[in-house]
């Protein structure tokens, strides 16, 4: 993706104090001038003389032109307008794991396909604190009582786990958040920026209705589209999860965890009609109160005539 010249003071004010910061994190990741408050909003801790900001750049509330990305990620444009590229959608239970994101994580470590897991770390408990923060965990034991069950409330700069753990010498990170986090670690890998995030090896996504923020109902993806996979119980069916593979690091995952016998795939071709429903759902929404702000040019999203006209037929 291009470099655009903008950079932290047009970040304040186009996202950060505009009411669409999605506290993700993904600004701070590899700049040490930037902290997170209480609530996981960033701070700059002095004014920067920078032009073309790294922090700009990779917001996901900066440009997202959708086609592009999944271009560049992907290597071809989505089929599906709602749920993003994927290559299969199926449901798995988990075999003899805890959870099947327990299950993946597991398989990820042994197959030798991460060396540094960042995860969620509820703060809610500490005090003053109300949002995630990222810890980094080097084996699955230690990943254990991290694994959420579902999206993240209130989200939280997950994403500078990842600069972290680059920093502590992992160069293959495995990372789990909600669709922001992904979509932001996704905009840096495809910047012409150098950083630790190119050390990426693995991208877990949960699906999202909504993160519970302010900024969340700007935010129009639910099934994690720049992810490896995207995993949700929502819209499966009991005691499942529904997996969305989207590339061959996300199938190779699957493959390794049936195969070391942590989850096993309970339905090859799930009915997808509540999943879709949910997707559209928050699509619809969001891409509506966009259309009605300051964030309201096509170019943005860049969708088509076509595409936006489909979200905005109910
Ligand atoms: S990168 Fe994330 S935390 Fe930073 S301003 Fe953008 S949405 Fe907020
Ligand atoms: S709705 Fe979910 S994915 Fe979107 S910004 Fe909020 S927490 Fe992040």
């Amino acid at each position: 993706m291009l470099k655009v010249e903008k950079s932290s003071p047009d970040l304040e004010t186009e996202v950060i104090y505009n009411g669409k910061c999605a506290h993700c994190g993904t600004c701070g990741a590899f700049c040490h001038h930037i902290a997170y408050d209480d609530v996981g909003l960033p701070q700059f801790e002095f004014e920067c003389q920078e032009t073309i900001g790294l922090c700009y750049n990779s917001c996901p509330r900066t440009d997202l032109p959708l086609g592009k990305i999944d271009e560049m990620l992907f290597g071809q444009k989505r089929a599906d307008i709602a749920l993003g590229f994927y290559k299969d959608i199926i449901s798995v239970k988990t075999k003899k794991a805890d959870s099947v994101l327990l299950g993946l994580i597991e398989a990820a470590f042994s197959e030798k396909m991460i060396d540094a897991m960042v995860l969620p770390k509820d703060a809610t408990k500490i005090k003053g604190k109300n949002n995630n923060i990222p810890v980094v965990v080097k084996a699955v034991k230690e990943a254990k009582k991290y694994i959420p069950e579902r999206s993240l409330q209130l989200a939280g700069p997950l994403v500078t786990g990842i600069g972290e753990a680059w920093e502590n010498g992992a160069n293959k990170i495995g990372f789990l958040g909600n669709p922001c986090h992904l979509t932001g670690v996704s905009k840096v890998m495809l910047s012409p920026f150098s950083t630790g995030a190119n050390y990426t090896t693995l991208k877990i996504g949960f699906m999202c209705a909504s993160g519970g923020l302010l900024g969340c109902k700007f935010c129009v993806d639910f099934a994690a589209e720049h992810s490896d996979l995207s995993v949700g119980t929502m819209g499966a069916v009991k005691e499942e999860t529904l997996v969305i593979i989207r590339n061959k690091t996300g199938q190779d995952l699957i493959d390794a965890a049936v195969k070391g016998g942590q989850i096993e795939i309970a339905n090859k071709t799930p009915d997808l009609t509540k999943l879709k429903e949910l997707t559209n759902r928050k699509k619809r929404k969001n891409i509506q109160t966009l259309l009605g702000t300051d964030m309201a040019k096509i170019h943005y999203l860049g969708l088509s005539l076509e595409e936006l006209k489909y979200f905005m037929s109910e």
